[in-house]
């Protein structure tokens, strides 16, 4: 079969997908799931979404891939439509969610050593938070799992606590460069930052001039019901970073930042070989299209509401295996006292995909522009195997 090839870092399921529509995928046998994984949180519009579809199709007829050392016109119309969706004012292109962070965190310590010199180095990142595997990314990853394989990790890095004010307060110093954390912890549990706590980190790093950065790449590009977290929460950070969702199924990752923050990189400072290539530029600006000008965005609260009413039926039903709903938008989940790895297994064994998230958290990302009828569908599912354990 071909599985031996692998190098064995995925715990994977014994099914082999062909093809999908909407949120349905199709194995090699013919069966049929419904994905309320989504690619986690990448397949925004779905699977074979049309317009999609016919965007890669048109641009891989131009052309796919030049190097960053010419313009073309999908990245700067691409970077022009993030702009004018945020507060920021520049935009950086990547591949990636672990390279947007790790974008950011280079970003963080160009201006730290511009602003006062090479001792304003130090990041500060929140424990359980999630931020990619490569080694920089990783060295800001709040949780054990990830890390302990892989010391020595980067200097100049210090972790404390999601939102406690008081502790955040005692570690800032001049020398602080940047503060990174997702304003919803996505696999850490579906963990929301509180509103008043992302004032007070803002205002620090504004004492401090340190640049807050958040980690979007879950929970931004619409999930929460705006096209950024951020505006859910009320705080602009100075650098925004992305991925997932972006493409919707394509591969790429970007940053967005304030002049004053992203000022900071200098020619050469940076790179990537494909970074904000023509084909994934072009799927980019199609998936924003879609969601925030084609109405998609606008009516997740509506289908949020929905979503969490049937759930809280369902928590009703079930109180001894199901206790809360987590979350925000079409990123949401529900808090289980039974062991989330069987409750992924059992509704994989009735066809329907999610995922956990923390400890103890069965995560549903669905595409954002599911039907209440499929939201139903899924549930429907969800009941009947939580029923059956
Ligand atoms: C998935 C994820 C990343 C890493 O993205 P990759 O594309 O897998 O490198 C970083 N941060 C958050 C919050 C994520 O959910």
């Amino acid at each position: 079969m071909g599985k031996e090839n692998y190098i064995q870092t995925y715990g994977r399921y014994d099914v082999c997908f062909e093809k999908g529509n909407r949120c349905k995928l199709y194995d090699d046998k013919g069966n049929e799931y419904i994905d309320f994984v989504s690619g986690v949180a990448v397949n925004c519009l779905g699977h074979a979404n049309p317009a999609i579809v016919k965007t890669i199709n048109e641009q891989a007829q131009k052309v796919m891939q030049i190097s960053n050392y010419y313009y073309n016109s999908k990245n700067i119309d691409l970077a022009e439509k993030l702009c004018k969706l945020s507060d920021h004012d520049m935009a950086f292109f990547c591949n990636s969610g672990t390279e947007a962070i790790e974008a950011g965190l280079k970003l963080a310590r160009k201006y730290g050593r511009v602003k006062k010199g090479p001792e304003k180095c130090e990041i500060i990142y929140m424990e359980n938070s999630f931020h990619g595997r490569t080694m920089g990314a990783l060295s800001v990853t709040g949780r054990e799992k990830y890390r302990k394989n892989f010391r020595p990790l980067i200097e100049g890095v210090k972790s404390v606590k999601f939102n406690d004010t008081e502790n955040i307060k005692n570690t800032i110093n001049e020398n602080t460069c940047a503060v990174i954390l997702e304003p919803i912890q996505g696999e850490g549990g579906l963990i929301s930052a509180d509103r008043q706590y992302l004032k007070n980190v803002r205002q620090l790093c504004d004492k401090f001039d340190a640049l807050l950065i958040f980690d979007e790449v879950q929970c931004g590009i619409g999930r929460t019901g705006s096209i950024f977290a951020y505006k859910k929460f009320g705080t602009i950070p100075d650098v925004v970073c992305m991925a997932k969702g972006l493409g919707g199924g394509f591969p790429i990752g970007a940053i967005i930042a304030t002049k004053k923050a992203g000022n900071a990189f200098e020619m050469g400072d940076h790179g990537t070989t494909f970074g904000g290539n023509p084909l994934a530029s072009a799927v980019a600006l199609t998936v924003l299209h879609e969601l925030a000008d084609n109405g998609i965005v606008d009516a997740i609260d509506e289908k949020s509401n929905y979503f969490i009413g049937r759930l809280n039926e369902l928590i009703k039903k079930y109180p001894d295996k199901l206790l809360e709903v987590k979350g925000m938008g079409l990123l949401l989940g529900v808090k289980v006292k039974i062991d989330p790895r069987r409750v992924m297994d059992k509704c994989f064994s009735n066809k329907l995909l999610v995922i956990s998230a923390g400890a103890d958290v069965i995560r549903f990302l669905p595409p954002l522009n599911v039907k209440k009828n499929e939201i139903d569908e899924a549930l429907e599912i969800f009941d009947k195997s939580i029923g059956e354990m």
